[in-house]
Order: structure tokens, then sequence, then C-alpha cells
């Protein structure tokens, strides 16, 4: 007889943010409620507060992993598919077999063409907490657990300046370069009047020639619109071109990827192996986001893409940061070229857990602890409410 699982809790993790992402919510902007509001520029939703969904599995020997996936919409949404499928699926499963148990799960309704979207997320909880239950049973941790034990840095990426003006927004990243931070990602929207070279033209005269500095174009252009943009920015050496059109379409992503010099990178709102093999053709970097894709998916991902040539620098999305922990363990087992750096929220709920990894000086350090190696602390629990289906 197998190990098994005893209980599955599913919690809320809400918290008022200190900053948002892309900046404030301005004119143009509708808000709908104290937890959301849509963005003029690209009309997607976007949280007013950190919001986040955490699983805790428990097997039948008290050994505790724990997960997390979005939770930015309608929460309960995972906790009534634990509920109603997963949780009782689970307690018949191997969980010393994560992997076959995602493929367990996603079989159950793939026929019926289920292969991402929420469903999708409560997988990536479950696999999470099932990595660290897994690896913390045998007392190693995940990156161990995939077959690369050791403590070791992964590249951090600075993610977003969130200040009002060009000139402010190049002092913070020459701040971030004096910390030791040479790589920057901006988004579009935060440019001076959507004068995107000009962004560019400031931030490579005052950060020099080796500083990396990608674009985060939010899926808002269409395909002639970025290959003008891209030769727009090209004289100022950019690192990589993010997210640029719309992201089902295929299409265009494969001729903006093989029009550009500049390389394409995609990843960050798929779920599954599927959505990269669709796509192989288009990007040169591959960014698994662990709070969708869970420790199974990302490890194909990533397989597949580095066997294809292309890099992996895994996305990081905000919530309590159990999902970034174990997105920095695999992202070190699979030798990731760098890894999103969320400043504004990485330290401070990084807080709200036992074990975050520091990042400093252009590095996350990692150690080599059981499991993903956090645990929510007494403060962190706080922030966590129990969802009752
Ligand atoms: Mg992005």
């Amino acid at each position: 007889m197998h190990n098994t699982i005893e209980h599955i809790d599913v919690f809320v993790f809400e918290r008022e943010p200190n900053q948002a992402y892309l900046g404030d919510v301005s004119d143009g902007d509708i808000q709908l409620n104290e937890h959301h509001f849509v963005r003029k520029f690209n009309g997607t939703v976007y949280p007013l507060r950190d919001r986040s969904v955490v699983v805790r599995i428990i097997d039948k020997d008290g050994v505790i992993g724990w997960g997390e996936t979005y939770g930015l919409v309608a929460p309960k949404i995972v906790a009534a598919l634990v509920d109603d499928l997963f949780g009782p699926y689970l307690k018949s499963l191997d969980p010393m077999s994560p992997d076959k148990v995602w493929d367990a799960f996603y079989s159950l309704q793939r026929n019926r063409g289920y292969w991402g979207g929420y469903l999708a997320d409560t997988f990536a909880a479950i696999d999470i907490a099932l990595w660290d239950l897994y690896s913390r049973a045998q007392g190693i941790s995940i990156q161990a657990a995939i077959g690369c034990a050791g403590n070791g840095k992964v590249r951090a990426y600075v993610s977003g300046l969130p200040k009002n003006t060009t000139e402010e927004r190049v002092e913070l990243a020459q701040a971030w370069q004096a910390k030791g931070f040479d790589q920057l990602k901006i988004p579009i929207s935060a440019t001076q009047d959507g004068d995107v070279p000009g962004e560019f033209n400031a931030l490579r005269k005052a950060l020099g020639e080796k500083q990396k500095i990608a674009l985060d174009m939010h899926w808002c252009k269409s395909t002639e619109e970025t290959i003008t943009i891209e030769s727009a920015i090209r004289p100022y050496n950019p690192w990589f071109i993010e997210a640029p059109t719309l992201p089902e379409d295929v299409e265009a992503q494969i001729r903006i990827g093989q029009s550009m010099p500049t390389p394409l990178a995609l990843g960050e709102e798929w779920r599954t192996e599927w959505d990269y093999r669709l796509r192989k053709d288009s990007c040169r970097i591959v960014q698994p986001e662990m709070g969708h894709t869970g420790i199974t998916q990302f490890l194909r991902i990533s397989k597949l893409a580095q066997a294809n040539k292309a890099l992996v620098m895994p996305h990081a999305t905000i919530g309590m940061g159990i999902f970034m922990a174990a997105s920095l363990r695999a992202a070190l087992a699979v030798d990731a070229a760098a890894h999103e750096f969320q400043h504004t929220i990485y330290h401070r709920n990084g807080a709200l857990l036992e074990g975050t990894a520091s990042c400093e000086e252009g590095y996350f350090d990692i150690p080599d602890t059981p499991g993903h190696g956090v645990v929510p602390n007494d403060e962190g629990l706080g922030y966590l409410t129990l969802l009752q289906v």
C-alpha cells in the first residue's frame, strides 16, 4: 500500500499591497470592486490586493506539503474543484509520484477539452504541494528530488520600474544597477507618452552598454506594430521582447518571432507543455509561471524548450511566495538563464514565510533545504483564510 493523503485544505491569501506593479489606478481604468480593476491599455483585470490560493496537504504520517496558485479572480473555484473532484481522487493516488498525479488529474477531463484555465491552476497548487511533501518525506530538497541536489544561485532580473516619469524610472534603474542588478525589464505602459524608443534611449544612456533591458508588451500590439517597435528600439540593443500580441494568436507569434532579430519571450500564461509545443517555432525564451504550471509542467516545458535551444527565464507572479520558492528550486534544477524578480513584493511577502531565499547583488541564493524550503510563519498564517465551499 502506498502512502496516502489524509487532509487537503484550501486557503485564500490576501494582503494590501504597498505598490501596484504597473502603477496606480489611473484615468480610463475601471474599478470593479475592492478586489479588481480593469486597465484601459490592455483591457485586462488586475488585482487591488495581493491575493492567491494556498493549498496544504497532509499525509498519513503527518508530513505537510504547501502549494499555491492564482487566486486573483474567484479563488473559491479552486476550493470547489478540490472539494468535488481532486480531493477525493487524490486520496486514492500515490503522492510519492507527483508527476503521475498531475497526469491522472489532467486525464479526468482532457477529452472534454478542459486543458487549462482554473482547472490547471488547481493542479498546479496541488502539484507544488505534492512535490514539497514528496521531497520533505525523504528529507531532501525539490531540486534533489528532480535530480540536481545542492544549493546554488539563479540570476535575477528586476521587473518593472514603478515611477511616473522617465527621469524617475532611470534613477530607480540606476539604484538597482548600483546594487548589482544589471538585468531589467520594463512594461510598455510605463513610457512617457508611449515613446518606447525614447524610454530605451534614456535607460541605455544612463545604464551603459552591458545592462540588459527587456520590454514586456503585455499582449497589446498587432504583428505590424510589434515589428515597427522592435526596429525602432533595436539601436538600443533590447534583451528580449515579451508577449507582444494576443496570447492565443500562434500564427502571429510565429511570424513575429521569425521576423525580429530581438528574441521573442513567451509563456507566462501557459499551463502545459502543449502550449509550448504549438509555439516552438516562435520564441527563443520561455517564461513558465509556476503558479499555472506546477513543478511537473514547468519541468516538461523547460526540457522541451531547452532541447529546442530556447532559454528558460521563469515568470514571477504576485502571491504569498510559495509558488515563487518552488519556481526558484525548479529554475535552479533546469539551469534557468534568469528568473524574474518582483522587487516590490518579493521580500515583503517573503517575510511571511520561513525560509525565503535571499535576493542580493543580482542573484537569488537558493539553499538545499527540504522541499521548496518555505512554510508560512505565524504572521503568514494570519493572512490565510480557509475557503469553505
Ligand atoms: Mg509579462
